[in-house]
């Protein structure tokens, strides 16, 4: 029996045996068992207290049963509590009378004790169940959760109270109704189709979604959905429980606005670090993205912070946050972690390898720079962890378990330095620095040195003019390729105070031979982009020429296609100034680059630099011999001379004369060489 206390009986009887026998018999079954000699007795005792069962004999004096279970069951406090008649064997009148007056069931005298015990173990049953229903009842109707029972097609059948309070729908505005009337339009199909294969499946749906009210304002809400199978195992009902999460968001928002930022910094805090970096990922994973972790830990901040105090650590840490913000200058996002440690996310693809790299080197250098506090110069430096995603982590949990092992990696090292969580990516990165590094002193310690190729023109066999090109004698490494190191220089800015050595010692080189007696010829410097883009170019270009003496006629510059899609009135008025002062203009590499040839019209170039992957094949590509044939045509109709580059046989040569190319570079005429062998070409010319 489950009842929470022992059930409690009224055994009404004026015969005595009859009366003890069965209160002995309810006692023993473990029952508390009250007699009372006739009907009146028993209905004034419920004043005092009511019982669970009623075992009342029908005859009895003063008053009988039948009267007694009438007057009890007209007691809206008694109503529900089962009688059972003790009636008198073959009496069918009484048994019809009892039933008629609402008693539960009966039994005859003389008692068969088993029948009894079957009876009351029914009825203890029943009162059980009932219980349990109204107690389901009372939770129905005074939960705050709403509640919907549905049938199998989710057709609203009962609705609780709570449920009209959320939806404000009232229960008969429901009922009959789909559940879809609550829809919010929210979400797409394919959250409802997954919705109905999981509680399909599961028989359970849970989590949050959006629903509409009938005023038509969407809320939040937590739902949890499940299906009650009918005995054969069907789905008979679907039961709705759920929440309105209103109130709890705009609570949380409260909380998370006060959390949300580090006091000390004014960072963002972990907590929504981990946020964000959920969102990244999800967004990354949606669009194929990938997302760049760094996670920053101050050098000796412990020490510090414990022998010279917290006010100290304090102003170390806010100057470390202010200088990693000046870095990043807005490009990713900053958290502090907590103590002394920040989080950084990149996001999007154009951040690689190399980009992580160069910004970690510039954070380290960054925080590396001493930092005075009342008078004292302070050292601090920091590690870093390094991490993408998806290679080094899915989820925010691996992703940040394996940036975190990095920035251990980095502690390890020695600290100031950073670590990829790949172990290919730092030797990779390592290179990279160490090459930077190198670059940043070579020009200091005079590492460059230049390389002239001379070039041919065709119709008289003579010089042209040489091409200067950059060599890098790398102490340890030997000579360097401009291809390895141009692009690394352009990307750190260093092309710039190169390139300007590159201009005044050739054009100083060029001013000593002509002095020497060599016959004058041009000279041809190459530029990158990012050398054209300075604001002062115009000026270094007039200032070398004002400061070496060399003749502007002389000095060819040359260009890449790229520089014709920076802004092209900006473009275009920084050419006029060059070809004012009297420089020529060559486009190099053309047809590799930014292919329009709208800008060969506007722009005042002289030369044009066919590309050797072109010239290569010239022999017997006969499409690339088409593009030639095009190429050259289409300079000369523009006005302008043509240099073939890359030309090593004597079968290229011969096509690039048929179709009247002007001039020739490459490995067949010269190879570029250093200066004492460019005069030894010059003088060997002469005889
Ligand atoms: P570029 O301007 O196209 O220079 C021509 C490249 O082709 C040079 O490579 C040259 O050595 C090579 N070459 C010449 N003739 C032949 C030939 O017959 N066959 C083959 N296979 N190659 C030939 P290099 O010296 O390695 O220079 C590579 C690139 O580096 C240059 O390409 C140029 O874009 C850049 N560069 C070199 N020096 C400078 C410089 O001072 N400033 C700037 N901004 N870029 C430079
Ligand atoms: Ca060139
Ligand atoms: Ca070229």
């Amino acid at each position: 029996m489950e009842l929470a206390k022992k059930p409690i009986f009224f055994v009404v009887d004026d015969d005595p045996v009859t009366r003890i026998m069965l209160c002995r018999f309810l006692e023993k079954l473990g029952y508390v068992a009250i007699g009372y000699v006739n009907g009146l007795a028993a209905i004034e005792a419920l004043d005092l207290g009511l019982p669970d069962v009623v075992l009342m004999d029908a005859k009895m004096p003063v008053m009988d049963g039948f009267e007694a279970c009438r007057r009890l069951k007209s007691r809206a406090d008694a109503r529900h509590i089962p009688v059972l008649m003790i009636t008198g064997l073959n009496d069918d009148e009484s048994v019809d009378l009892a039933y008629e007056i609402g008693a539960a069931d009966f039994i005859t005298k003389p008692i068969h004790w088993a029948i009894l015990r079957n009876r009351v173990f029914y009825l203890l049953k029943t009162i059980e169940a009932e219980r349990r229903l109204s107690l389901a009842a009372r939770v129905f109707d005074n939960t705050s959760e709403g509640i919907a029972v549905t049938d199998e097609r989710a057709v609203i059948q009962s609705v609780n109270p709570a449920f009209t309070r959320i939806t404000g729908f009232a229960p008969d505005e429901v009922m009959g109704r789909s559940m879809n009337i609550l829809k919010s339009g929210r979400h797409p199909p394919e959250f409802y189709a997954k919705f109905w294969q999981t509680l399909r499946a599961t028989g359970q749906w849970q989590g949050e979604f959006f629903n509409r009210r009938k005023d038509g304002t969407i809320y939040p809400q937590w739902a949890n959905i499940s299906a009650m199978v009918d005995p054969t195992g069907r789905v008979a009902h679907y039961i709705s429980v759920f929440s309105d999460l209103t109130a709890l968001r705009e609570s949380e928002e409260n909380l998370l606005y006060v959390s949300a930022h580090d006091i000390l910094t004014g960072l963002p805090n972990r907590h929504v670090f981990h946020e964000r970096l959920g969102f990244a990922l999800d967004e990354a994973r949606a669009g194929e993205g990938q997302v760049w972790v760094l996670q920053l830990d101050l050098d000796r901040f412990k020490m510090i912070n414990e022998t010279m105090g917290h006010d100290v650590g304090d102003a170390l840490i806010v100057e470390a946050s202010r200088r990693i913000g000046l870095v990043l200058g807005g490009q990713g996002s900053v958290s502090r972690l907590g103590g002394d440690e920040f989080g950084i996310m990149l996001t999007g693809s154009e951040e690689d390898t190399r980009s992580v790299t160069q910004l970690s080197q510039t954070l380290l250098d960054a925080l590396r720079a001493p930092l005075v506090l009342y008078d004292v110069e302070l050292f601090v430096g920091a590690s870093i962890g390094i991490g993408v995603f998806p290679l080094d982590g899915e989820d925010v949990t691996t992703l940040m378990k394996n940036v975190d092992a990095a920035l251990y990696h980095a502690k390890e090292k020695g600290r100031n330095n950073f670590q990829f969580f790949r172990n290919e990516m730092n030797a990779r990165a390592m290179a990279r620095v160490l090459l930077e590094t190198s670059l940043r002193n070579a020009l200091e310690r005079g590492e460059f040195l230049l390389h002239y190729q001379p070039q041919m023109r065709l119709a008289t066999g003579e010089l042209s003019g040489v091409e200067v090109l950059m060599r890098w004698n790398r102490p340890g490494a030997g000579m360097v390729s401009p291809g390895e190191f141009i692009p690394l220089a352009e990307e750190t800015g260093l092309i710039v105070p190169m390139g300007l050595w590159v201009l005044r010692t050739a054009c100083q080189r060029a001013m000593a031979w002509f002095a020497a007696g060599h016959p004058r010829f041009r000279v041809a410097v190459n530029l990158s982009g990012i050398q054209f883009g300075q604001p002062d170019f115009i000026e270094q270009v007039t200032g070398t020429l004002r400061a070496t003496g060399m003749d502007p006629a002389l000095l060819e510059l040359e260009l890449t296609e790229s520089i014709a899609m920076g802004d092209a009135e900006e473009t275009l008025a920084k050419l006029s100034a060059l070809s004012d002062v009297g420089v020529e203009l060559a486009i190099d590499d053309f047809g590799t680059g930014f292919s329009s040839l709208k800008y060969l019209k506007r722009f005042p170039i002289d030369t044009l630099k066919i590309d050797q992957s072109f010239v290569r094949n010239c022999a017997s590509d006969t499409e690339d011999t088409a593009i030639i044939r095009a190429v050259i045509g289409l300079a000369h109709s523009l006005g302008l001379s043509v240099i073939a580059e890359g030309v090593e046989t004597s079968e290229q040569l011969e096509v690039l004369r048929r179709y009247d190319c002007d001039q020739i570079q490459g490995y067949l005429y010269a190879r570029p060489m250093p200066e004492e062998a460019l005069l030894a070409f010059l003088g060997r010319m002469r005889q």
